[in-house]
């Protein structure tokens, strides 16, 4: 019971990318030396997980330059250098910031994530997690070009792709495949009239373990600076009953850095819920009483069994010794917890 695991990315070392600009860091090594210095990276974000205790670990997303685009990359139709200007999250964060393009009919070629699946496997014995971006996400991070603004289309198209790559990396061995949807938490009416439902075919037949991340967006300043000002926290009461009718199998939410009132865990019903209690927007380690804290609240709505000790988000944008201080603070907080309840 409580079983630990992480939303997803951790902070590249400074030999991979450039600790400034980490959410969409350019490459440091030339691409000859690029998959020499990733698999090095991935190495190195294990041994941090398993050193500070974890159950299920991820690659810590070390070889996406962006959440979105370690996905995109892989599709044809698709630009990530020559960028277009849009507004997204529903201009929560930035009246307008740069975006993938859509320019052309999506497919994908070939599996995009299996290789490094396979890397992952072969360097770790705990579970292994792979999260993808969803398709509401990839959406909403897109400057359509093709499918004539049609967002729905384009949703149904990508969560296509993203069903043939999660049903391929669950064959190759994912222990759990997690989509990314803070968008979920935005345009609650478009999770109603097509998100479900494109989630849904997103992870049809899939026979692994298989999650969705909801969060506030990334620990970053002018995220922060949109959390402070907010009062609305009630998205979660709206989408978590909408999920608890899906095949979805894990449910991840953001609770440490939010104003979230966990009394909306009572909506996840026959769902595991990974629960956020690390904030990812501050270099400064919870104590493992905290963590136990944050955990012992949610245990009142959910039991033990279905209850994951979870990251907020991605650590991505933290330093590295503050990353490897929260594994380690959420796993100790989780034992806490464990260790009363024997
Ligand atoms: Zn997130």
């Amino acid at each position: 019971m409580l079983k630990t695991t992480i939303a997803g990315s951790l902070p590249k070392p400074s030999w991979l990318a450039d600790p400034n600009t980490q959410v969409f860091a350019p490459w440091v090594p030339p691409a000859e030396r690029l998959r020499e210095t990733q698999d090095d990276a991935v190495r190195l974000a294990l041994l941090d997980q398993e050193e500070a205790g974890l159950d299920i670990v991820t690659d810590g997303e070390q070889r996406r330059r962006h959440y979105i685009w370690g996905f995109l990359e892989g599709l044809t139709g698709t630009d990530t250098e020559r960028l277009g200007r849009k507004q997204q999250r529903g201009g929560r964060y930035a009246k307008e910031q740069d975006v993938a393009r859509i320019v052309g009919e999506l497919t994908r070629p070939r599996p995009i994530m299996v290789d490094a699946l396979a890397y992952t496997k072969a360097h770790t014995r705990r579970p292994v997690k792979v999260p993808l971006p969803g398709p509401m996400t990839i959406v909403d991070s897109t400057l359509d070009e093709h499918y004539r603004g049609d967002e729905e289309a384009l949703a149904m198209r990508l969560a296509a792709l993203l069903n043939a790559e999660a049903r391929d990396l669950a064959a190759a061995g994912a222990d759990v495949i997690q989509f990314d949807e803070p968008c979920f938490n935005i345009y609650l009416d478009k999770v109603k009239a097509w998100g479900i439902r494109a989630l849904e075919t997103a992870i049809a037949g899939v026979t692994c373990t298989t999650a969705i991340h909801i969060c506030y967006s990334y620990g970053i300043p002018r995220v922060l600076a949109w959390k402070r000002q907010n009062t609305e926290w009630g998205q979660y009461g709206v989408t978590l009953p909408l999920l608890s009718e899906t095949k979805i199998d894990q449910i991840s939410i953001e609770c440490a850095a939010s104003g979230v009132d966990v009394a909306v865990l009572q909506g996840a019903r026959g769902k595991d819920v990974l629960l956020g209690v690390i904030d990812v927007g501050t270099e400064e380690i919870e104590s493992p009483e905290l963590v136990a804290a944050r955990i012992d609240k949610a245990l009142a709505y959910v039991s033990p069994e279905r209850l994951f000790p979870c990251t907020d988000c991605g650590l991505v944008p933290r330093t590295r010794a503050a990353a490897r201080g929260k594994l380690r603070a959420l796993v100790e907080g989780a034992r806490l917890v464990r260790g009363r309840r024997r």
